[in-house]
């Protein structure tokens, strides 16, 4: 049984109060579906309901659902879960978007091993923005270092940032990544995502300038 087209309806639903509420223009938040531990089916279920974005946490998963779904080319599929070195040419061989970029060595990964004939492959930085210890995401100290580097990586096109407040300081962090967005978009024409919001805190996320949620749980149900 599934809920998947009612649970989309009711998300996007609030992503419009969200909005409303705060006085921003509902076309300017997407909804990313996060399809994680779900089958292709729940994708395809959610895509004939009219959602053509979905996230993906883990490479082998993700890859496998990219092929038996290859027939709907007009899902842009992002990754958006932690990056390990050997997975980088998986990823930029089938992915549109990378969203946890964290790492100089990972980006320039991914720039050399982008198939040209795929296109530019766009990323976001993911910043660790509560300053988590054990939480992926580049310090903000980095970051500088990160866009500099970015420039120079031909087959990518930096769009923004992607970040996980922790959850005690959702708001003060969600405002952190608006201003260092704001900031960057002046100097970076391609600047146009910030990625933040979950199931959990969309509303809060949208408010302080979120172009992007990324819902699983809302959307899909509860993982296992
Ligand atoms: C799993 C995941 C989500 C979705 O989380 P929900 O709470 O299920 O909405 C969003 N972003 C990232 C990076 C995730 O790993």
């Amino acid at each position: 049984m599934s809920n998947i087209k009612d649970n989309l309806g009711k998300v996007e639903q609030q992503i419009k109060n969200a909005c409303l509420k705060s006085n921003i223009c509902p076309s300017s938040v997407d909804l990313l579906a996060v399809s994680k531990t779900k089958p292709a089916s729940d994708v395809e279920l959610a895509y004939q309901a009219g959602q053509r974005l979905f996230g993906e946490n883990y490479v082998q998963e993700a890859v496998e659902k990219i092929s038996t779904l290859n027939s709907l080319t007009d899902i842009a599929w992002h990754f958006i879960g932690p990056i390990q070195s050997n997975k980088t040419k998986l990823i930029a061989e089938h992915f549109h978007w990378v969203q946890s970029v964290d790492r100089i060595k990972i980006m320039q990964r991914l720039n050399e091993q982008r198939p040209p004939e795929l296109g530019k492959l766009n990323i976001c930085l993911q910043i660790n923005i509560s300053g988590e210890e054990s939480k992926s995401g580049a310090a903000l100290n980095q970051l500088p270092a990160l866009i500099q580097a970015s420039k120079a990586c031909s087959n990518l096109v930096l769009r923004g940032f992607m970040a996980i407040p922790e959850k005690g300081d959702a708001n003060l962090s969600f405002e952190k990544m608006h201003q260092l967005f704001k900031q960057y978009q002046l100097e970076i024409p391609t600047i146009d995502t910030l990625s933040m919001g979950m199931s959990a805190d969309m509303e809060q996320a949208i408010h302080h300038g979120s172009t992007m949620v990324r819902i699983g749980t809302a959307v899909f149900g509860s993982r296992n």
